[in-house]
């Protein structure tokens, strides 16, 4: 997958913690996860995903997210939602857009969703 490459080569995730699939615990009914289009990361290399500057994961953390927007593979299969502590974006009208009012309920985890049904 061209994602994993690019997060692996160009910012260093050699592994990533899917905490949450179609079982996410809150905002249900509005959430891409309960149509299975959406997951959660919440350690990348082995280190909870956070908003604390001092982090050894904390530049990474949007270097992953930034691997999302940019993804060839993903853009096709149009993704929709990229959130995680210190950037969000969403995919409206056919441009990345800064998201930052879900900033707050995603400051210990990335959220990854694509778009469709
Ligand atoms: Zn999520």
């Amino acid at each position: 997958m061209d994602l994993m490459h690019v997060a692996y080569t160009k910012w260093g995730v050699t592994s990533v913690n899917i905490s949450s699939t179609t079982n996410h615990p809150t905002n249900k009914a509005r959430s891409r996860h309960s149509k299975r289009m959406a997951f959660d990361i919440n350690y990348i290399n082995g280190i909870h995903v956070t908003n604390n500057p001092n982090s050894p994961i904390y530049s990474i953390e949007d270097g992953l997210i930034y691997s999302v927007i940019m993804d060839d593979s993903l853009n096709a299969a149009q993704w929709l939602e990229a959130y995680g502590p210190t950037f969000q974006s969403r995919w409206v009208n056919g441009v990345s857009t800064e998201w930052p009012s879900v900033g707050p309920q995603h400051q210990n985890h990335i959220h990854i969703s694509l778009d469709g049904n």
